[in-house]
């Protein structure tokens, strides 16, 4: 039987980790935003397990939206470019947005986004990522929620994926060397 947990050299954070981590930002952004209603805009397909865990820990009212970008292909590294494969289905105009991403590696696509998304008028738009790669920001970018410090390696599981595959991790890891080389 194959196992993707045996493709895993090391576990950079654990599943309890990462579900601690999840309820704390959770309650933050309750707090942030009381007395308001907010739009979640999670970012697929990286975000949807991140999206799926958080909103249960927001207790303010949230619209939950959708929207698909491509991502690196198969290569390992940032082109920057993006193209929208699925857009939202309503107006964000007036409305507080939040994004919700997997990780911040360069953060072109996240500026990138934020741009698009601000050119809609929303009231307020905010950036929250499960993780963040601060030393390789090509871009300025201001994060305002942010679940963990990644070294500058590629990683996978909760969402992040190798060649769409190992999104079904519940944790934070890195992949062997070999896995590469298939
Ligand atoms: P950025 O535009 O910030 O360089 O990249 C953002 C996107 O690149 C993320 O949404 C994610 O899809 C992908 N990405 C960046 N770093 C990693 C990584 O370490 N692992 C995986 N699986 N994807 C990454």
């Amino acid at each position: 039987m194959s196992d993707i947990h045996q493709d895993i050299s090391r576990v950079l954070i654990s599943a309890d980790e990462i579900q601690a981590r999840i309820k704390v930002l959770g309650e933050e952004i309750t707090v942030d935003y009381q007395n308001e209603d907010i739009v979640l805009v999670c970012i697929l397909k990286g975000a949807f397990l991140f999206m799926a865990d958080l909103c249960r820990h927001i207790r303010v009212p949230v619209n939950t939206e959708f929207m698909a970008i491509s991502s690196y292909g198969h290569s390992t590294e940032s082109s920057g470019v993006v193209r929208i494969l699925k857009d939202l289905n309503e107006s964000i105009a007036g409305r507080n947005v939040l994004i919700i991403e997997d990780i911040v590696d360069t953060g072109l696509t996240v500026s990138y986004l934020e741009q698009l998304l601000e050119a809609r008028k929303p009231n307020s738009i905010r950036i929250c990522t499960l993780s963040n790669k601060p030393q390789c920001h090509k871009t300025p970018v201001q994060i305002d929620y942010c679940g963990f410090i990644l070294p500058q390696e590629f990683v996978v599981g909760f969402g992040l994926d190798y060649r769409d595959y190992y999104r079904n991790l519940p944790y934070i890891g890195v992949l062997k060397p070999e896995i590469y080389q298939k």
